[in-house]
Parts: structure tokens; sequence; C-alpha cells
């Protein structure tokens, strides 16, 4: 066999180049972080080739005594690693990533239409949670189930349980989901749990954001409060990608979640699972279950404290006023300038963060904030200080596009986007410095 390199000059050039691109900026993305090279090497592995349906033990193909032992061992790392009783709790690690993780949870437990309660995506929620617009039901979620958002108070960009509450006893969802793609503080699961209880609903977290935390006890534990936990592996978790579902091996209204959840993965939604992922799970949850792990998502929380602290300082509004995990929302509505075209220029100078919705915002195209994360240049070994420095140079990333809105031509994003990649920008001397 030919190595890479040499049978695809292409694709390998693009891995060097993306390498490249990683390594060389800040990577912000709260969703993302640089995976071990252990981690990489088992999903870069043999593991790939085989197909093995249906649970260890119980497969449709031969040949999967390997398979089976990988994929065992990686349940019990993921419940030992979030202090789960295997009595109570069960896992299944096959969901090719969060978004099917989570819509074999929908199939499971619901009939179509059901209704369901996420929070609204435009208050930090995920399109999975049930996202429609007044035009069109955008998510699968919302074409085959009934969702009615919850949303945040915006006087304090806290979730209003009050409202929540008001509008359960009301809409009366199957289902509630607490968690979050842009929210910088816990949920309060227990409250949400009550809620769930008083109209006979399944409370599901969706800790994809912060599981890593969660494994680290530096934030709230879902599990006590739900029915059903689901998250991705490749965020805080600093896994491959991948989802997981952990659900009670309990029966609610009538359904055993163990078997529900299980024959909705498959063969319900999904073929054979991703073993080459599995194992590699399987690697990230040993190092989850190490001390270093503990000290990586303290550090974690105290350096997104650190970057918010700072971009207080400099007089940014902060959606919820702060964190208490890894991410910050910045609201630069106040700074006259929006998500859209801070995230273009912080582009263009190896800063990768998202635009992001804020409440209240009116457009999702051109939206009011930025979501900042601290997982992956935590992974690189930055610390406090690092981050203090980081929220200046976004700082300073945000008035030259100030600027450069102002000597734009056009009034549009789109005229934006185009100005700054043409050499009439008058500030490219600034960014290539
Ligand atoms: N759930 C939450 C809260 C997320 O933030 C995301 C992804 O960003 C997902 C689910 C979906 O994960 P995936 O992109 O792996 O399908």
């Amino acid at each position: 066999d030919l190595p890479l390199s040499e049978l695809d000059p292409e694709v390998a050039s693009i891995i060097t180049r993306e390498k490249d691109r990683q390594f060389r900026g800040l990577e912000l993305i709260a969703s993302e972080n640089f995976t071990s090279k252990a981690v990489m090497q088992a999903v870069g592995s043999c593991l790939t080739n085989k197909y093995s349906e249906g649970l260890p033990g119980k497969r449709y193909y031969g040949g999967n005594e390997f398979i089976d032992e990988s994929e065992v061992l990686c349940q019990q790392r993921a419940l030992a690693a979030f202090g789960l009783d295997p009595k109570e709790w069960g896992v299944n690690v096959q969901p090719h990533s969060g978004s099917p993780a989570n819509f074999a949870v929908y199939t499971a437990l619901l009939q179509p239409h059901d209704r369901i309660m996420g929070l609204d995506l435009a208050h930090g929620g995920h399109l999975t949670h049930g996202f429609q617009t007044p035009k069109r039901r955008v998510s699968a979620t919302s074409v085959y189930f009934e969702s009615m958002p919850y949303r945040l108070d915006e006087s304090t960009g806290l979730v209003d349980y009050d409202t929540l509450e008001k509008n359960a006893a009301l809409f009366r969802p199957k289902l509630i989901i607490a968690g979050a793609s842009a929210y910088a503080r816990d949920f309060d699961y227990a409250r949400m749990r009550k809620i769930a209880d008083s109209i006979d609903a399944f409370l599901m977290a969706d800790m994809a954001h912060i599981s890593g935390l969660v494994a680290a006890g530096v934030v709230q534990s879902p599990f006590p409060h739900c029915h059903i936990v689901t998250t991705t592996t490749h965020k805080s978790l600093r896994g491959p990608r991948g989802g997981v579902i952990f659900f009670r091996k309990t029966e609610h209204n009538g359904i055993n979640i163990e078997t529900a959840i299980n024959q909705a993965v498959f063969p319900g939604l999904q073929g054979g699972p991703h073993n080459h992922t599995i194992g590699g799970l399987a690697v990230a949850l040993k190092q989850a279950a190490t001390p270093a792990f503990k000290e990586y998502q303290r550090q974690v929380v105290a350096n997104s404290r650190a970057l918010a602290g700072r971009l207080l300082e400099l007089g940014y509004t902060l959606v919820s006023g702060g964190t208490d995990n890894h991410l910050a929302l910045v609201d630069l509505r106040p700074n006259g300038i929006d998500g859209a075209r801070v995230e273009k220029v912080l582009d263009l100078v190896s800063i990768t963060l998202n635009k992001n919705s804020v409440p209240g915002d009116k457009s999702a195209v051109t939206p009011g904030g930025v979501r900042i994360g601290s997982p992956a240049l935590t992974t690189r070994g930055f610390q406090e200080d690092d981050f203090v420095r980081v929220a200046e140079l976004i700082h300073e990333g945000v008035q030259l596009t100030i600027k450069a809105k102002a000597s734009c031509p056009g009034p549009k994003v789109k005229d934006f986007l185009e100005y700054v990649d043409s050499d009439s920008f008058s500030e490219r001397a600034t960014l290539e410095d």
C-alpha cells in the first residue's frame, strides 16, 4: 500500500494545510477541541473496517470478538467517567454524532407529533431541540414533533423557568430538554425535573457542550435529575467526533427506556456502528478518568472566566453578565457592530470564533453576538494570562471591524465580506502584519 502522500497528494496537502491552520491560529470555537494523538491513532485504525450491527454479544455479523471487547470497554468507561452505577444507568455509545443521538431519543420515547420543549435556538439552544421559524419547520425534530421553545429572561440572560413552568402546564410536552449550545451558565436541573414531573414528561439533558466539565465535576451534573442524558464526544470531552446516550434502566410512562433507546439507535435509525470512533472514545474516556483531565477542565473554566473578566473591563456586554463554564457570549450590538462582520475580520487574523444570536436579535444571518470558548486553547496550554491577552486581541479585531464597516462602500454584510477580501480594504496592511 502506498502512503497517503504518494497515493493522493491532493488530500494529503489539504490535511497538511488544515493542520497548519489549526496550529497557527487561536481556536476559540466553543464546540471544538484538539483530541489526543492516542485517540487519533485509534480512530485511524483497522477498527473502521468492521461491520457489527447489534450490541456486544448480539451481533448480526461474525468476527466481532474484539469489537465486542472494545464496545463493552467503552460503555464501562463511559459510565465510570460520570460516576454512574451500571445497575441504574445504561449507555449506548453507537450514535454517529450528537444530532442522531438526540433524534434517537425522540423516536424512542415519542410518537410522531408528540410535543417537546427545548431552549430556543435564538436564545442558545441547539437545532435538534426543535428549531422552526414562523415560515418553516427547519430541524427534523420540529418536522416530526410539535415543538414549543422556552427562552431566556432577556433582562438577566438566564433561563426563564417561571415562563417554562407556565407554558409546560398548558402545552403539556412529553419531553423537556435541558441543555444548550450557547449558554454560559448552569441549568437548574432540579427545577426542570419538578416541572417535568408535574406533567409526567421525560426530562433529557443534552450536555454536549459541557460533558467534559461534568465528568470533572466543575459544573453541576444533570444525572441525578434526568431520565436521559445525551452528549457529543468531541467538544469539552476531547474525544473523537461521536455521540452517546445515557439512560436510566427504568420504566416511565409505560416505556422501558433501555429497550426503547437501544432499538431506536439500531435498527431504528442507524446501521453499523463506527467502531473506530468507539475505540477512540474508549481511549478518550480513559483519559477523562485521570487527575490531569480534572485539572484541565478546572483550567478551562478559569480561562473562560479570565477572558470574560477582561472583556467586561474593556466595556463589552456579556449575555448573563459573565460565565460559569467554558464559553462567553458577547453581545456586540452596544458596540454598533455585529457578529458576522467581527467573525470575518478575526478570521483574517487567524482568530477563529463564531457569530451567534443573542437574545432580542432580529436576524440569524447577521446576529448581534459572538460565542467564544476556552477548551481548545486550554488543551494547547493557555492559562489565565494568555486568555487576558486573547481578549485584548479580540478587542483589537472588533475595533478594526468597526473602522472597516465605516469605510465599506456598501451597507450589507455581503458588501462587507467582499470589501475586506479586496485590495481596497485600507486596513489590509495592518491585518497582514
Ligand atoms: N447538542 C448540542 C447542545 C450541540 O451544541 C450540538 C453541536 O454543536 C449537538 C447537539 C449536535 O452535535 P453534532 O454536530 O455532533 O451532530
